[in-house]
């Protein structure tokens, strides 16, 4: 298989031409049709020679793929599939999914990191699926590009298919040409990545990028988590808040905990007060999810009063709280739930 340009930092990409017979600027003409541009094919390059396009291509493959499937909501949201052919993947039959959720003059884009996931969360759709391979950063990027709102995208959430940790080597390069002058030169202050906290990584993550974070917590009791996230038990979610805390998120960065909030599961004032005493003195949001009911899983969302309720009882003890609005229902737009059916289908 032929090696992707989208994904290459500029050095990488003047190095390709150069490797080509070429000279580097090419390279630098290649990032900007690339990442700035955001053009898909070889032909939208106008100002590079035929000769060039053949002698690079002989070699590399753009990496821009067209989604193979969309879904618009009645809200504006769209969902977006595309093929895990070209990544690096388990070979079996599987599809990613990006969302693109418009808000006033927001357009937020929903992005995954990973086919299917290892973290077998019981409540997510992704997480029954399985693990179908890793995105390289081509598949990463490619969502941002190849998808019709690709040049007015405001901000990014690594919050699709996948845990970002798990496949930190393309994430963080995918971020690092986000945020890159020669690359899409977004400011980390657009991007959010959301964890259930594997904590070594999210260390590096915090050492070295600047975007916000987002982390899964969904209960402050360690063994009531533990029944719904796997996760608690290489990685308690004590010790991902002890983590956070040595970093400083009273400026640029923010952190944000988020709560799908589970009927008579973990919300009631008991959890409430846990999740107060677990993040006082600390710079941050939590927000409050709605849960969507899936197929085979015992729990429902809580009430409307019971989670104004607990947002109250955060906010009115000095933890900033919201809960967050519900977009894209009508196209399935909950985690996995596209990507599983086109799943069925196949
Ligand atoms: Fe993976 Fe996130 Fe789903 Fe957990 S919630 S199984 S980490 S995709």
């Amino acid at each position: 298989m032929k090696e992707k340009l989208l994904g290459m930092t500029l050095e990488e990409l003047r190095g390709a031409a150069v490797s080509c017979g070429l000279k580097p600027f090419v390279g630098t003409q290649l990032a900007d049709w690339l990442y700035s541009k955001k053009v898909r094919g070889w032909d939208a390059m106008t100002n590079m020679s035929k000769a060039s396009k053949t002698a690079l291509s002989e070699r590399y493959d753009l990496g821009t793929e067209a989604p193979c499937g969309t879904a618009v909501s009645s809200d504006g949201t769209k969902k977006y599939l595309f093929p895990v052919s070209s990544q690096e993947n388990t070979g079996e039959q599987s599809a990613i999914e990006a969302v693109m959720i418009p808000d006033d003059d927001r357009r937020t884009l929903c992005v995954s990191s990973q086919a299917g996931c290892k973290m077998g969360c019981r409540f997510c759709m992704t997480g029954r699926q399985g693990f179908h391979g890793n995105l390289d950063a081509a598949g990463i990027l490619n969502q941002f590009i190849s998808i019709e709102e690709s040049r007015n995208l405001t901000n990014a959430v690594f919050m699709g298919m996948g845990e970002p940790l798990d496949n930190y080597g393309a994430v963080s390069r995918a971020i690092d040409v986000l945020t890159a002058p020669w690359g899409f030169a977004w400011s980390p202050k657009r991007i959010t990545l959301s964890t259930i906290g594997v904590i070594p990584v999210l260390r590096r993550y915090l050492d070295t990028q600047k975007c916000h974070l987002a982390v899964s917590l969904h209960n402050p009791f360690p063994e009531e988590r533990l029944e719904m996230m796997p996760v608690q038990k290489a990685y308690p979610v004590e010790d991902v808040v002890s983590l956070i805390r040595q970093y400083d998120f009273s400026g640029q960065r923010r952190v944000s905990f988020e709560y799908t909030m589970f009927a008579g599961f973990n919300d009631d004032k008991r959890h409430a007060d846990a999740l107060i005493r677990m993040l006082r003195g600390l710079e941050c949001r939590v927000n409050l999810i709605r849960f969507h009911k899936i197929p085979d899983f015992p729990y429902v969302s809580s009430s409307e009063r019971r989670m104004e309720e607990f947002r109250d009882r955060l906010n009115n003890n000095g933890i900033i709280c919201t809960i967050r609005s519900s977009r894209g229902e009508d196209i399935l737009a909950a985690c996995g739930m596209l990507a599983g059916q086109h799943l069925q289908h196949h």
